[in-house]
């Protein structure tokens, strides 16, 4: 069977199947998506792509970002980034401000809202314009010129901001962040509006499935050994307290975000994103786990 026929039979049984869990509704904007939406696209490194349901709608990919981010703060930093943060799982929430006080302000991993915060401290020292050349860095990885920021969705978060706000501050005060709190938190809420559809987010994360060339013209976005690096995190970290489940069910690194999205990559054979905005308990999206769980099942195809 190929990758479409397996992907059109999946979407159909999850889809009768009852969608359990609830919206993100901590930021207000996320409170107000259809929950019905769901949408996969999957695209191959031979330049194949397939999509179904709702996958050229744009959706709000919310923590997703944070790859990107760290996969710019690391070209741009090297190795001496692992002095700013970890790379262990956290085992803890995403904006769980508890580890912080032991590890002295270091937080665990990028992938954590403590970690993309120090990430977006990172780049407004290391870059001329953050806002800018960030956009810029997910627009030639994606190749598409048409990647924005959303003011709507960044102001919605910035109205419910008390726990990140928390965190920045809490950081700050072990000089873990560098520049002004406020800047970090706005270029942050910045990052976490960028809205894409399923077909967008699996192609602005191919260069992770293809050993760092992104399309059109495999522009090597990073080195062969960072993209490595990246794709670990991904799998150890990607998924919240949940990385451990993502693990075991689906067996591919990725990433998720509380907007409901999934993006998860097959090193050398694809990239793949899945859109359903209702959550499960630890804030994944219940379909989109369901769907990677039975599509790598039935693909028999994983990274172990
Ligand atoms: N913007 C969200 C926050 O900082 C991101 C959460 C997520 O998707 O994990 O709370």
């Amino acid at each position: 069977m190929s990758y479409q026929e397996i992907i059109e039979e999946l979407f159909t049984s999850v889809k009768q199947e009852k969608n359990i869990g609830s919206l993100a509704t901590f930021i207000p904007e996320l409170g107000n998506v259809d929950p019905g939406k769901f949408g996969i696209h999957l695209t191959q490194v031979d330049g194949l792509s397939y999509g179904i349901g709702d996958h050229e709608e744009r959706f709000s990919i919310q923590s997703i970002i944070k790859v990107p981010s760290l996969a710019l703060a690391y070209k741009l930093m090297g190795e001496s980034l692992w002095t700013r943060l970890g790379y262990e799982p956290s085992g803890n929430p995403f904006n769980s401000l508890v580890q912080l006080e032991n590890d002295h302000g270091i937080p665990k991993n990028p992938l954590i809202n403590s970690g993309a915060l120090v990430i977006s401290d990172v780049l407004i020292s290391k870059l001329n314009n953050p806002h800018e050349d960030f956009l810029e860095f997910v627009r030639k990885a994606a190749g598409n010129p048409s990647i924005s920021y959303s003011p709507r969705i960044a102001e919605s978060e910035k109205s419910a901001s008390y726990r990140n706000t928390a965190l920045c501050n809490f950081i700050k005060s072990f000089g873990n962040i560098r520049n002004n709190p406020e800047e970090v938190l706005d270029f942050y809420f910045n990052q976490c509006s960028i809205e894409l559809s399923c077909r967008e987010l699996s192609e602005a994360f191919f260069f992770l499935a293809n050993y760092g060339l992104a399309p059109p013209d495999n522009d090597r976005m990073m080195t062969v050994s960072q993209v490595k690096r990246i794709n670990a995190i991904m799998q150890t970290c990607g998924f919240y307290d949940e990385s451990g489940e993502f693990a075991f069910k689906v067996g591919l690194p990725g990433k998720s975000g509380v907007g409901g999205g999934i993006v998860a990559i097959h090193p050398g054979q694809y990239s793949i994103a899945v859109w359903s905005p209702i959550l499960n308990k630890k804030g994944n999206s219940y379909r989109g786990v369901k769907f990677l769980e039975q599509f790598t099942t039935r693909t028999e195809l994983s990274i172990f």
